[in-house]
């Protein structure tokens, strides 16, 4: 068997993310010792009892001792005070790499404790689900999906090819822009689509009682897929509003005056602009299942992402 791609692989955070990347890395053999922290002693004793790691120290600072790469599986507004924790700990040629949904505000917050010896490598694997905690993670989470590498402007190229190796061993598609790019685009592509869910629901939940429970029993038509994005995890997303702040206010700018559109071309009977408008947004769905980012099954694909559970 050929060595590992990676000797000592540290991953702070046991949540969604963090325990699909150990259960991954562990499945394709991928690092030689797989060390998982976090903060909560119950999840340690629950990683433990899964399974999915070769050691659960005590505290991050152990963790990332002696490790070659070491990915931060936080909340992005966490990722500052992780990393100010676990900085001084990294050996020379150490990749400090993270996994969060915003990336501009986390280079910010953990560059500046990143020893000169290390290396800082921010990513974010497009892949998720509504779950959290060390329980919802499973191997099968990355594959086929994207893993975008957000290398800072003095990055070391041959830290930026090791951390994405890992990620395609993975199953990831990789693919490489700067942060501040980065942002602007999850901004519309995930970041405005949960808002919009997270409204849309809150705005049912508000109607009056009768009219509540009869949006839960007709929810199949199309009321349900909203639901299933709204509720992800409030931590998760708070921290992605709140430190993707500008391109969220810029794409949602751009989402109202749309949507004033629309409702323009309600109120005045536009029948044609409504039709080439939902001409226009079919397209957009067929070419996503065309690139292998969706089934064309009407349940949104969802009982895929259960049966690999
Ligand atoms: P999760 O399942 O809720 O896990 C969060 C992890 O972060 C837990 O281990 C939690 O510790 C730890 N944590 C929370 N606050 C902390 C703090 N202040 N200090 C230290 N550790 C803290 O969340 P997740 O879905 O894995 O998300 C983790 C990261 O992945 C986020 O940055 C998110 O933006 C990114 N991401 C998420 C998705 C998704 O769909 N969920 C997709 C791509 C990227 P405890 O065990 O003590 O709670």
């Amino acid at each position: 068997m050929s060595a590992p791609l990676v000797g000592r692989l540290a991953i702070i955070g046991a949540g969604l993310i963090g325990s699909s990347v150990a259960r991954a890395v562990r499945e394709k053999g991928l690092a030689g010792t797989v060390v998982v922290a976090d903060r909560d002693a119950g999840v340690r004793a629950r990683v433990r009892e899964l399974g999915f790691a070769d050691e659960v120290p005590e505290t991050a600072a152990e963790a990332v001792a002696d490790a070659d790469i070491v990915i931060v599986c936080v909340p992005v507004g966490a990722s500052g005070a992780v990393a100010a924790e676990i900085g001084p700990a990294l050996k020379p040629g150490a990749i400090l790499s993270d996994v969060g949904s915003v990336k501009a505000a986390v280079v910010e917050q953990m560059a500046p404790h990143v020893p000169a010896h290390a290396h800082l490598v921010p990513a974010h694997p497009v892949a998720g689900t509504e779950f959290s905690g060390p329980d919802a993670g499973f191997a099968s989470l990355f594959e086929n999906r994207w893993c975008i590498v957000t290398p800072v402007a003095d990055a070391d190229p041959a830290a930026v090819e090791r951390l994405s190796a890992l990620w395609s061993g993975m199953g990831a598609n990789v693919e490489t822009m700067s942060p501040q790019h980065h942002d602007l685009v999850l901004a519309i592509t995930s970041h405005l689509p949960h808002l919009i869910a997270y409204n849309i629901v809150g705005t049912a939940a508000d109607l009056e009682q009768t009219l509540t429970s009869e949006v839960i029993k007709f929810s199949a038509g199309g009321f349900r897929d909203f639901t299933r994005i709204a509720a992800s995890d409030p931590t998760m997303w708070r921290d992605v509003f709140l430190y993707n702040r500008e391109a969220v206010l810029e794409m949602l700018g751009r989402f109202t005056e749309d949507l004033t559109a629309l409702q323009r071309a309600i109120r005045y009977g536009d029948g044609q602009t409504l039709f080439d408008h939902f001409t226009r947004t079919r397209a957009i769905r067929r070419s996503i299942i065309e690139q292998g980012q969706e089934t064309a099954a009407p349940d949104f694909g969802r009982h895929l992402v259960a049966a690999k559970k």
